[in-house]
Order: C-alpha cells, then sequence, then structure tokens
C-alpha cells in the first residue's frame, strides 16, 4: 500500500508576522520538490497570512486546534468552519499539551475532530503514553483506549500522529523500533475501527523531538509515515530537512 509521507510543523505558541513571513517564502520555494506533503500549523493569529502566502503553493495550513462547536458563547475559542472560511485546511486535535494544559478529554478531542471534519478540514489527531504509563508497561493499553473515538471519524480526512507525551519538546525520541511498535499497533487497532483497506491508507505520523539528526531512520520504519514536528519545526532549514528525510518513493501517492 502506498501512503504519501506527511510532515507537518507545530509552532505551538511561536511566531510573528515577520518570522513566519521569511519562513514561508523560504519553503514555499521548496515545497514543490518534496517527497511528502507538508502541513504548517502557526498561532491562530498568523493563520490569514500563512494562507496567503501558501496560496498557489503545494503547502497546506493547518490550525492547532478548534472548538466543537459550529458557533456559540464559547468566549475565546475558534470554531472549525471559521478555519475553514480563511482557507485552512488542516487541524491538529488532542494534542498532548491540550490534554495536559487544557483539560482535554478523549471525548471532547473526538467532538473537535468530528467539527473539524464537519467543517471540510482534514485532522491530525494526538495520542500517546506519558513516561509512568510506558514505565508501567500500559503503552499499548493507553494506546487502545485514546484511540477508540477514531471509529466515529472519516478516515479519507484524518492522519493520527503518534507522539509520546515524554519525547515531546524533551530532546528524548522514541527509537526507531518503540515508534514502529506503536504504529503497527495503531495500524492494526485502525482495521478494527476503520476497516482494513481504510487502516492501511491511513497516515500514522510520529511526533516527539523529531530533528533532522534522527528523521531518516523514524521515517524509514515500516508504518510511520511522516512526522508531526514542533521545535525543530521553527527553523525553515531544519524543517526542509526533515521533509528531505521522508521516503521520497515505495510510499508515494
Ligand atoms: C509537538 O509539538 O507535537 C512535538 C512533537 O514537539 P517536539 O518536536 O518539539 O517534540
Amino acid at each position: 500500500m502506498s501512503r504519501r509521507p506527511l510532515v507537518a510543523a507545530n509552532w505551538k505558541m511561536h511566531g510573528s508576522t515577520a518570522s513566519l513571513q521569511a519562513y514561508l517564502e523560504e519553503l514555499v520555494e521548496r515545497a514543490a520538490a518534496s517527497p511528502a506533503e507538508i502541513v504548517i500549523c502557526p498561532p491562530f493569529t498568523l493563520l490569514p497570512l500563512a494562507v496567503a502566502i501558501a496560496s498557489g503553493s503545494s503547502l497546506a495550513i493547518g490550525a492547532q486546534n478548534c472548538h466543537w462547536d459550529d458557533k456559540g458563547a464559547f468566549t475565546g475559542e475558534i470554531a472549525a468552519p471559521m478555519l475553514a472560511e480563511l482557507g485552512v485546511t488542516w487541524a491538529i486535535v488532542a494534542h498532548s499539551e491540550r490534554r495536559g494544559y487544557f483539560g482535554e478529554t478523549d471525548q471532547t478531542a473526538a467532538s473537535r475532530a468530528r467539527a473539524a471534519q464537519r467543517a471540510g478540514l482534514s485532522v491530525i489527531f494526538c495520542l500517546g503514553e506519558t513516561l509512568p504509563q510506558r514505565e508501567a508497561g500500559e503503552t499499548l493499553a493507553v494506546l487502545d483506549r485514546q484511540s477508540a473515538v477514531l471509529a466515529g471519524l472519516d478516515p479519507a480526512r484524518l492522519v493520527v500522529a503518534y507522539e509520546p507525551v515524554w519525547a515531546i519538546g524533551t530532546g528524548r525520541n522514541a527509537t526507531a523500533s518503540q515508534a514502529e511498535e506503536a504504529h503497527e499497533f495503531l495500524r492494526r487497532r485502525g482495521a478494527d475501527l476503520l476497516g482494513r483497506a481504510a487502516a492501511e491508507r491511513l497516515r500514522i505520523v510520529y511526533g516527539g523531538s523529531v530533528k533532522p539528526e534522527n528523521a531518516a531512520e523514524l521515517l524509514a520504519e515500516k508504518d510511520v509515515d511522516g512526522a508531526l514536528v514542533g521545535g525543530a519545526s521553527l527553523d525553515a532549514g531544519a524543517f526542509w530537512s526533515i521533509i528531505l528525510a521522508a521516503p521520497g518513493s515505495g510510499r508515494g501517492a
């Protein structure tokens, strides 16, 4: 089964108009030669500029979150149709920082993902175990629980991001075999939840301290279909090196 790699940049709460402009102008030039699909997720305030600069290029722009209702009395929130109206085409949902700092649960995450897809957005749905859970041998049980909500989503507009919490922003990435074990499990789980054919097509990307130095080894694994990159995505050169580590053939769509 051929799956085109996807590499996404999660800028978190970083960036300015000037830094985004310089960054995207560099990437837009290079993106046409990319072996991977590229999604850039800056903070909400930079999305209109990102969409404008990326327009006509092969770069896609994503948000880092969205609300589960299409509108309503939710001060400070952003609805998926608002993002779609801007020209945003992706949303990250259930990032571990949302789960850890902002009370995201499996249920709220599922509702957000459904809302995003209802608005026509594609979803990068994040899941992964904490260090105590890994050390207690609970990794696959956690992934089993967190992935249950995928059953309600449209697999055609879904990417799953395996992001072990202990690897995010720590500089300590999962080994290639740890990543492959989790991804292989998630693909089997996906077959139960979404059907075998959809699970074969489903892209499962790895996130957690991906850098130019470790990207090739991680992305070479059979079930690792790309990367969700935080810290290293802030530098256009480093991010481009990670993109170039994606297998350019064999999985090409
Ligand atoms: C992330 O924010 O999803 C992430 C993986 O961060 P980092 O690459 O910095 O670990």
